[in-house]
């Protein structure tokens, strides 16, 4: 027998095809879709306005897959962070973090990262994998799955395991599917992609889709970022911000700053005032991020007043600069802290990590 092909992972338009040459109107294939993402079917004997025939004929060529739900845990901020086997023994965090008038979920593109950031527990594993459209929606729909039932996600932020622009064949088609009204329905305006830095791709983002962009800054002279972040021997910070330039921004959109605070290494209040001219001739908002510490973490959090002082020069220059609250540090499930159950993996190549700089105090 052949094996069965994993319906979620075919596009609409190829499935409306395959459905004419098995003899079913193309049209069908959108009602299919209608149950997999709005309704959640696990069955295609679910999908009572298809003929019970067809439905079994779909039965013997698809499967429709769930994630194998690992585990949950929950912060004492409520915050739930989930991990979740994937068909090949992979396994993936997504963590959902609920405020006051938002349910957010931090969802993964990539098993691991390639990008190696220096402060960065996913960096650490190495690239295992891009994951696939499926494995990007389904966690959406498993996290859905286990909330309880007057719970929701409201908000997607693409800042879990991986970097998102260095997986577009998925990550485009995924977001098609998450905004369109027949599937998930969300709301581009609640719905940001967060990036490295990859500057080619960064000039695509605008003509590929409508949802916002954050860029993950984290330095204002090349010298520290080539450090910090090695894309940067790539893409400089002169060439990142040309690609913000260069990018068709969608109305009502500004590009996010991300500016992870690794204290005397890049938060200095001279480094404020370089923000701030970096940022002069953009549409930009920024986000600070003191530092989530974990086990053996290289570089330490500055305090709140000092985040504040930092935080107070960008203000007094005119920008929305936000203090991100870390959630569910208890669980480590706050940025940058993922990954941790794949740490086995990890322990040794930490132990070689050199201190390149000294951590003023
Ligand atoms: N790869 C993408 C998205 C995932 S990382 C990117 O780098 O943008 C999401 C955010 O978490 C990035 O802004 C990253 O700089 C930040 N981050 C990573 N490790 C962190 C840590 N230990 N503390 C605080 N923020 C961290
Ligand atoms: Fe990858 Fe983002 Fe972590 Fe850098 S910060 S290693 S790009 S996940």
């Amino acid at each position: 027998m052949t094996q069965k092909k994993n319906i979620k992972n075919i596009p609409l338009d190829q499935l409306a095809v395959e459905f004419s040459e098995m003899g079913l109107e193309g049209y069908r294939a959108r009602q299919v879709r209608q149950w997999l993402y709005q309704k959640d079917a696990g069955d295609f004997s679910d999908m009572t306005n298809i003929s019970k025939v067809f439905r079994e004929k779909l039965d013997e060529v698809y499967e429709i897959p769930r994630f194998k739900k690992l585990i949950e845990q929950t912060s004492n901020d409520g915050t739930k962070k989930f991990l979740f086997e994937m068909g090949d023994g992979n396994k993936i965090e997504s963590v959902w973090i609920p405020a006051e008038n938002r349910r957010t979920l931090c969802v993964s593109t990539q098993v691991g990262c390639g990008m190696a950031c220096d402060f960065c527990l996913t960096g650490e594993l190495g690239l295992k994998r891009n994951l696939s459209v499926y494995e990007i929606v389904e966690q959406i729909a498993a996290v859905k799955r286990a909330l309880p039932e007057d719970e929701s996600i409201t908000n997607l932020v693409f800042m879990g395991m991986g970097e998102p622009l260095a997986n577009p064949k998925s990550l485009y088609p995924a977001l098609n599917i998450l905004l369109d009204p027949e599937c998930f329905n969300f709301s581009r305006h609640h719905v940001t992609v967060s990036t490295s830095g990859l500057a080619p791709e960064i000039e695509k983002f605008g003509d590929k889709t409508p949802v916002k962009l954050a860029i993950s800054l984290n330095a204002t002279t090349d010298e520290v970022r080539d450090v910090v972040m090695p894309i940067n021997k790539k893409y400089n910070i002169e060439r990142l911000l040309e690609a913000c330039k260069n990018m068709k921004l969608h109305k009502r959109n500004a590009i996010t700053f991300e500016y992870v605070m690794l204290h005397g290494v890049n938060d200095t209040l001279d480094d404020a005032k370089r923000l701030v001219r970096i940022l002069s001739k953009l549409k930009a908002k920024v986000n600070l991020l003191p530092f989530n510490e974990y086990p053996e973490s290289p570089y330490k959090r500055p305090d709140d007043e000092w985040v504040h002082k930092f935080q107070k020069i960008l203000l007094n220059a005119g920008y929305i600069a936000v203090v991100r609250k870390s959630r569910g540090r208890d669980i480590l499930g706050a940025c940058g802290q993922l990954a941790t159950h794949e740490k086995a993996l990890v322990g040794e190549a930490k132990s070689f990590k050199t201190e390149r700089f000294k951590i003023a105090v």
